[in-house]
């Protein structure tokens, strides 16, 4: 039997991973009781979400036990937010029941996920995001033996990479967009984060290839061969997993719903990781992708301002600008080139859930009426993967969220109604 939900709490946290973890250790550090609201089963969000095939880094074992020790800290793994009904306050639902929590400051840790691209053959089992696939392994899942192609933009891959090879997966192809120029001038100014560059080296692949094209998954009823263009050639690889990165996509849902602005990035914030909303603090990836380093940081920040310690969140901030240029050389360097990016085609599924096309898509002028028209985005996922998709694709502003944030059980809407009548 689950333990009862909290009904309040001083400071609410949403997203257990690196900057939800950081926050509440500092913040509770200063006596603040903290409730921590995550999705999944155990701390550690994207990159330590532990499972049977996972050795995490000193690092992240530390922080975790640290977290789960934490006085005055509840921890509700499992639980998801759904909205937002009234000025602090919160709808969440577990599996098997949902309640409302009420707090005095509210920070967000939601993270980022992957952006995922259409492209003939996307659609076919085999096919994850490179995000994903990650997940999948660290779950359990087992690929030794099996040729795997990865492809795509960004680190992620060359992490990706690494985690199949540990996995004893056959490596098949590692196709990266960025031209050489661009990964030469990366690694030049690597020297300033020198843990990085150990890390390059440590991850660096015989099989990398730049300037690398993915044009499609090929296979009947699963994937069987990748096409990649690679100066000017083409060629066909036969794979049994295709794993695809083409950057993250911060989310920023739920500090939509909450009325909080967002940046060209993701959430937008002050130098204390303030929102724009009052009493609401973002930290991590939501504000913009940049790595577990500076989601570190910038929790640790949020947590100490959520405690009122503005003078020790402030001795922080030169450490966070170090990584916040970390994270500017990384979105420089592997920005998505439109020429780079798999050829469109008419009847390449988009939205998968409703099964609209891209040709389907293209006869519109925005995402409104492109979904009045077709339904895309109203689907199971909520316009989180086509939404994305099709801001990448034809440049329409992703739309903004309604609730709930995720397909949810009409008892727990209803408790979140019911409690606003009730004052
Ligand atoms: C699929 C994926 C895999 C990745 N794998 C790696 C990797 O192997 N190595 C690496 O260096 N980087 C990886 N990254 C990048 C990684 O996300 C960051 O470096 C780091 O984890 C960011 O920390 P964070 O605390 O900001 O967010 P996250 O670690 O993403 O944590 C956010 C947490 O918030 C939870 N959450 C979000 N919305 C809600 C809600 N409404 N209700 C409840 N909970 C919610 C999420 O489930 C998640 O646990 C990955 C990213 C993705 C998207």
């Amino acid at each position: 039997m689950n333990e009862r939900l909290p009904r309040e709490c001083e400071l609410l946290i949403v997203g257990a991973g690196p900057a939800g973890m950081a926050a509440a250790c500092a913040a509770a550090d200063h006596g603040i009781s903290v409730v921590v609201i995550d999705d999944n089963p155990a701390p550690g969000g994207q990159i330590w979400r532990g499972g049977p095939r996972v050795n995490l880094p000193p690092r992240a074992r530390a922080l975790r036990e640290r977290f789960e020790r934490l006085p005055g800290l509840r921890l509700c793994s499992a639980t998801r937010v759904i909205d937002a009904p009234t000025p602090r306050r919160l709808l969440v639902e577990r599996e098997h029941d949902a309640g409302v929590i009420d707090y005095h400051r509210l920070l967000l840790c939601t993270g980022a996920r992957e952006r995922l691209l259409p492209f003939p053959g996307w659609t076919l089992p085999g096919v994850t995001g490179a995000g994903g696939l990650q997940a999948l392994i660290k779950g359990g899942l087992t690929v030794r033996g099996e040729r795997i192609a990865i492809a795509g933009s960004g680190p992620l891959l060359l992490a990706c990479a690494a985690t199949v090879r540990a996995q004893r997966g056959r490596l098949v192809a590692l196709a990266e967009q960025a031209p050489w120029s661009e990964l030469a001038s990366f690694t030049m100014e690597l020297w300033r984060w020198p843990a990085k560059l150990a890390q390059a080296i440590a991850l660096a692949s015989p099989r990398y290839r730049a300037a690398s094209r993915l044009i499609e998954a090929l296979g009947e009823r699963r994937l069987e061969a990748v096409v990649i263009e690679s100066l000017g050639e083409r060629r066909e690889i036969a794979c049994d997993r295709l794993a695809c990165g083409f950057g993250l996509v911060a989310n920023t849902e739920l500090a939509q719903l909450l009325g909080c602005a967002l940046g060209e990035r993701g959430i937008s914030v002050d130098q204390h990781q303030a929102t724009s909303v009052a009493g609401v603090y973002a930290a991590g990836e939501c504000t913009g992708p940049g790595g577990s380093e500076l989601a570190l940081i910038e929790g640790r920040i949020a947590g100490l301002a959520a405690a009122d310690q503005y003078p020790l969140a402030a001795a922080l901030s030169r450490r966070r600008a170090r990584w916040q240029a970390f994270a500017a050389q990384l979105e420089q360097h592997f920005a998505l080139d439109s020429s780079r990016l798999p050829p469109r085609r008419a009847t390449t599924l988009v939205c998968r859930c409703e099964e609209v096309t891209l040709g389907e898509l293209e006869t519109h002028s925005d995402w409104r009426r492109a979904k009045l028209a077709s339904r895309c985005g109203m689907g199971a996922c909520q316009g989180r993967v086509c939404a994305a998709a099709t801001a990448q694709l034809f440049g329409w502003p992703p739309p903004p969220p309604r609730p709930p944030l995720s397909p949810a059980r009409i008892d727990s809407l209803l408790l979140g109604g019911m409690k606003e009548v009730q004052e």
